[in-house]
């Protein structure tokens, strides 16, 4: 299958590691020009590297709306247009309900639903003006279906859910997708983390927390970023001009409530 994606100028945030790192691997893999960002200039650089010649990487805060502007302006002034923006951040701390303090919550609030909105404020006009582009954002299957220990994500997420319809329903008429994708468990520093949490609360094993985590799937295991990735990587191309308004889990079946 042409994905169509060859020389298309693609923004993936938070691409130092993890998700993000696979996501821009995965669009210069198929020949798009490709922009990414974290805070860390140094772990930014060697990640760059890592994906090819001709990365564009710059440090940038994601919840730092003028920093995200500039960003953006800068890989349009480098590349010409921005077609394809991935939207992705950390993931907020694990903490029971009375654990969390307002501070968590505003923090939560700004890492995973305002730095989406400021890349969608920074992307969406120049995409509009084209009459092409593709919004992606990276959430969680939490979207879903609650994860226990989870509830900042559980809850900021939803938003962003909603913001993507929203999006999606004004800006389909100009060529323009939005779509959702929501990791299950994947193995990363962040899976790593959780693990390690779970664990010392549970006063387990990391590996028994990954072994529960992988019983919850159809085949029975923790997937790969690029597995995660692949999708993310269609969504974004030409090939899924008919596909938009949608929260997609990537999670090998972890997810019950629905029969859809
Ligand atoms: P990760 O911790 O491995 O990587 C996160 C990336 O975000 C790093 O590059 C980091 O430098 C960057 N980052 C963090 N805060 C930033 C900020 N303020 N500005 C710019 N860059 C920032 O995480 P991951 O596993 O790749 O997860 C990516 C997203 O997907 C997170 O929001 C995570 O919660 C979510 N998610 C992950 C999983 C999983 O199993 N890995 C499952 C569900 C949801």
């Amino acid at each position: 299958m042409n994905l169509g994606l060859q020389n298309r100028v693609a923004i993936v945030a938070a691409a130092s590691k993890g998700l993000g790192l696979a996501v821009a691997r995965g669009l210069a893999a198929e020949g798009s020009r490709v922009a990414i960002c974290a805070r860390d200039a140094r772990s930014l650089a060697s990640a760059a590297e890592s994906i090819g010649p001709d990365v564009m990487a710059i440090p940038v805060d994601v919840t730092d709306a003028e920093q995200v502007s500039r960003f953006v302006e800068s890989v349009r002034a480098r590349f010409g247009s921005v077609d394809i923006c991935v939207t992705n951040a950390g993931g907020p701390p694990s903490k029971t309900f009375e654990q969390t303090t307002t501070a968590d919550w505003q923090a939560a609030v700004q890492l995973n639903l305002m730095s989406t909105l400021h890349f969608a404020q920074a992307v969406l006009p120049g995409m509009k003006a084209q009459g092409w582009g593709r919004l992606l954002t990276i959430t969680s299957v939490s979207v879903k279906q609650p994860l226990d220990g989870l509830i900042l994500s559980n809850s900021v997420r939803a938003a962003v859910a909603g913001l993507v319809k929203s999006l999606a329903n004004e800006y389909g008429a100009f060529g323009v997708t939005v779509n959702n994708v929501c990791p299950g468990y994947t193995a990363t520093d962040r899976l790593n983390g959780l693990a390690g949490k779970l664990a010392a609360d549970q006063q387990t094993k990391e590996s028994v927390i990954k072994e529960r985590w992988a019983a919850l799937t159809a085949l029975k295991r923790i997937a790969t970023p690029e597995e995660l990735a692949d999708v993310v990587v269609f969504l974004a191309s030409d090939r899924a001009s008919y596909h938009t308004g949608a929260s997609i889990a990537v999670d090998c079946g972890l997810t019950r409530g629905q029969l859809g």
